[in-house]
């Protein structure tokens, strides 16, 4: 999608740091965080919610739950624990509408989340 800023991301139209990337999925720090760490996962397919996955994206779906524990640990808030969310629709507050999974973690105790 030409109008889409995690296609354009994606493509290279915006220059980014990639935390993670592989043939089906990207991965870099969200530019707003509400987290100590804050990083968007996000499949290179443009499906614009969950809303809008099919069969076909079964293992897509799957894999994206493997690589949020794989990035999880490489930035080492694993251990401690993190969130993993989607925003789907506008009042859930999806802003970007280009499916994309929330890694939220780095807090020193469990009193520190507030997203
Ligand atoms: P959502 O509200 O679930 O659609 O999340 C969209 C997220 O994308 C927000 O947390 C934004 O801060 C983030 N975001 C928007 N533009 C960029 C960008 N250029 N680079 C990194 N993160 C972005
Ligand atoms: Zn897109």
């Amino acid at each position: 999608m030409t109008d889409c800023i995690f296609c354009k991301i994606i493509k290279g139209e915006i220059p980014k740091k990639f935390v993670y990337k592989d043939n089906d999925l990207v991965a870099f720090y969200d530019i707003n965080p509400k987290a100590p760490v804050h990083v968007l996962i996000v499949p290179r397919k443009h499906i614009e919610s969950l809303r809008e996955i099919k069969e076909e994206d079964k293992d897509l779906m799957g894999k994206l739950m493997l690589v949020v524990k794989q990035i999880a640990e490489k930035l080492g808030i694993a251990k401690e624990g993190y969130k993993v969310v989607i925003n789907n629709g506008r009042v859930s507050g999806q802003l970007v509408f280009h499916l994309h999974l929330h890694l939220l973690g780095g807090w020193k105790d469990k009193a520190d989340w507030n997203v």
